[in-house]
């Protein structure tokens, strides 16, 4: 249900499905994160047709790039963020990357997650991983000096068996499966895709 002050009426002519704006008043609440959005902070809107009418439900942009790019992106493509002194979407794309990687700084390997953007490549064949795809987080000891320090790699579904064969990986191959569906934040369903590309393990 959208609360009263931040619905509109229906009669209104198309709302656009992203709104892009420095809040009118205080009176808005994130939805990410919970808390007031301040009066002239940015706020992203997102449009939710619901039984009640239609409005926008508000985030913080930043809380909205942190957690949903994909809603900035989209927004970002329809110049919702045109005439406002907006970052750019580079930062915002940059803030993704830094939360998602505190996000996974905080998980154990292995894991299995979708890679938030294209950037990241397998540190097993070299390649990059595309956008969306499933990606299987390992760990490996590398060792600075005489220190050695273990630390997570990003690996295609497809390369998990040829890395858990090299000798830095420190994932072993037994209990594998169960680790990987224990650690995932993904859905059920997903995971066991991610299981079915990884393929047997020996
Ligand atoms: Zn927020
Ligand atoms: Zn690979």
């Amino acid at each position: 249900m959208v609360p009263k002050e931040e619905s509109t009426t229906s009669e209104e002519p198309e709302l656009a499905p992203y709104k892009i704006e420095a809040a009118r008043s205080g009176r808005s609440k994130c939805r990410t994160c919970k808390r007031k959005i301040d009066k002239d902070k940015l706020r992203l809107g997102i449009l939710l047709e619901g039984p009640y009418g239609t409005g926008y439900l508000w985030h913080h942009l930043t809380c909205a790039a942190r957690r949903r790019i994909e809603d900035v992106e989209a927004a970002y493509a329809e110049n919702a963020h045109e005439g406002l002194q907006a970052p750019s979407l580079s930062e915002l794309q940059a803030l993704q990357e830094k939360a998602a990687k505190e996000r996974s700084a905080r998980k154990d390997p292995p894991y299995a997650e979708r890679a938030p953007s294209d950037r990241s490549k397998c540190k097993n064949c070299g390649e990059a991983i595309a956008k969306g795809a499933l990606r299987i987080v390992l760990a490996r000891e590398i060792s600075f000096g005489n220190q050695v320090r273990t630390t997570p790699i990003n690996v295609h579904a497809g390369c998990v068996a040829a890395e858990l064969q090299s000798e830095d990986c420190t994932i072993e191959v037994d209990g594998f499966e169960e680790s990987l569906r224990q650690n995932s934040e993904l859905e059920p369903p997903a995971v066991d895709e991610a299981l079915t590309a990884i393929g047997e393990l020996d």
